[in-house]
């Protein structure tokens, strides 16, 4: 594990408040110090799995990793930032009949050229939704 956030003595911020550096790793560059500003924790809700991200300070290439609870402990108690999403709706949809193939495409391309392909398209739907 090659995260470490620590309260370094003597590098305050303009306003007096003494700043947590965090010790990261890029892949390129190894080991880089950041401030708690320039990482985010992402959570989801759905599985509760974690990681984080940051801008490489020195390679500027963006780097995520996953973190386990105790690495997002510590850094959420270092006062980074932590947004949590969620899985797409769509992953959870149960899908049924065959998948689209180029025929249904160009069918579909035909059927709306014609007037009214869009109430006629409601009323399959209807028809192929599970009661
Ligand atoms: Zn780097």
């Amino acid at each position: 594990m090659a995260l470490t956030a620590r309260k370094p003595e003597g590098f305050p911020e303009p306003g007096g408040v003494i700043v947590t550096t965090i010790r990261a790793n890029c892949p390129s560059c190894g080991d880089v110090h950041l401030k708690a500003a320039n990482l985010t924790i992402r959570v989801c809700a759905d599985d509760e799995v974690g990681s984080y991200t940051f801008d490489c300070p020195t390679c500027s290439v963006p780097v995520a990793k996953q973190a386990s609870r105790r690495i997002i402990d510590l850094l959420v108690s270092s006062g980074v930032q932590m947004e949590v999403w969620k899985l797409p709706a769509e992953i959870f949809e149960t899908h049924e009949g065959p998948p689209i193939s180029p025929d249904d495409l160009l069918d579909f391309h035909l059927e709306l050229s014609r007037d009214g392909w869009f109430e006629e398209l409601s009323v399959m739907v209807r028809k192929s939704m599970p009661h």
